[in-house]
């Protein structure tokens, strides 16, 4: 059933048609709303007042009822490398403890200003995770709920207005293949109407296999990276507890499957924490598991989070576990990771207020 026009919804949450509809209830002709969606979309557009060429009785009408953003602006923290935090409330769900569920996008502008690329975003799947690494924030307090695909949308919009965006990550809080239907929703539009298509932008998992590989199969519209953190079985059941009694074997399958299915290689990302698995042994295993595999690796030095015990590791030992993967014939790239200042790291993003 049609919603009633002044049923307050947001702009990103109503497909073509569902705009259009809603355009002629309010009074205006089909062709506004295809004024609208490609001002706000293609654009940039984030006030109906800019929007001049609709009439003003209907730009009102829509500024009352069909917010182009949902959500609301709560902090905003820039650190000095220059990477911006924007902390999101949306309306928490009818009945849930909060009023409101917070989540975290970050805008990261390119290291070298002159280089004509533009920002790098990292986006938000989900209010909370239920994995529950224990170094990552994220996760400390398990799942609120899903976002929708709306507001997933909404952070590309939000960050596309703190600069242009030339890659995007889906590194930010939530496990991406919990909520993938949304997420392949928000990316199409991402793709059709903001022009970041699949090579651009990279999706962090955990690995689910069973999903991976339907994922796989599905045609997606992102590059694969998978969280592995530890070649061994014992170890990686303890740091990535949802995914306990998953054999690493059956991930890494998963992902030759990936490149197979889809031709683009996997990148398996490592967080090094010291004296945990950092060890240069470990090193050796990675690479026994990973050798002949059509995959790079991405070391992440661990960014501090308050409530866990873990240490990042000296430089040296973050050059060595590289040269051992390099040694046979593993190539890895290190993530030194921008915005720990403002706490927008990976893995810092948190629930910093309610
Ligand atoms: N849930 C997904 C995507 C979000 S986390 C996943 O886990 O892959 C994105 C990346 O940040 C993951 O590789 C994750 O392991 C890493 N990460 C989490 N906490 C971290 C921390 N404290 N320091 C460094 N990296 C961290
Ligand atoms: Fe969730 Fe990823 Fe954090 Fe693990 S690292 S708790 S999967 S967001």
């Amino acid at each position: 059933m049609a919603p009633e026009p002044d049923e307050r919804l947001p702009l990103l949450s109503l497909d073509a048609a569902a705009l259009e509809a809603r355009v002629v209830a309010l009074g205006g002709r089909p062709f506004h709303a295809r004024i609208v969606r490609e001002g706000v979309l293609q654009r940039g557009v984030l006030d109906y007042a800019e929007l001049t060429s609709l009439p003003a009785a209907l730009r009102e009408r829509l500024a009352a009822t069909t917010p182009i953003l949902g959500g609301e602006e709560v902090e905003r923290r820039t650190a000095p490398d220059g990477a911006t935090k924007l902390l999101i409330a949306f309306a928490g769900k009818p009945g849930a403890e909060a009023a409101r569920d917070l989540v975290e996008t970050v805008h990261i502008p390119p290291r070298d200003p002159t280089s004509g690329k533009g920002a790098t975003l990292c986006v938000s799947t989900q209010v909370g995770c239920p994995v529950g690494c224990p170094f990552c924030a994220s996760g400390l307090a398990g799942l609120v709920r899903n976002l929708e695909a709306w507001e997933i949308l909404e952070q590309f919009l939000r960050g596309r207005a703190l600069g242009a965006l030339s890659r995007a990550v889906v590194m930010g809080i939530g496990e991406p293949l919990l909520n993938l239907a949304a997420l392949e929703t928000a990316l199409t539009v991402v793709r059709d109407d903001l022009g970041l298509g699949a090579r651009r932008i990279t999706v962090s998992t955990v690995g689910f296999p069973e999903r991976l590989r339907r994922a796989a199969r599905a045609r997606p519209r992102f590059q694969l990276a998978i969280s592995l953190h530890s070649p061994d079985q014992e170890q990686r059941d303890e740091l990535v507890p949802a995914m306990a009694g998953v054999p690493v074997e059956d991930v890494l399958d998963a992902g030759d499957d990936w490149f197979e299915q889809t031709g683009r290689e996997v990148t398996y990302e490592v967080v090094l924490l010291h004296g945990v698995n950092d060890t240069e042994r470990h090193a050796e295993r990675l690479a026994a598991r990973l050798r002949g595999r059509r995959c790079t690796v991405n070391l992440i030095p661990y960014n501090p989070v308050g409530e866990t015990p873990y240490r990042r590791p000296p430089r040296a030992a973050v050059d060595a576990f590289q040269a051992r993967l390099a040694e046979a014939g593993v190539v890895a790239t290190v993530r030194w990771s921008r915005g720990v200042e403002s706490d927008a790291a990976c893995g810092q993003l948190r629930i910093s207020r309610t």
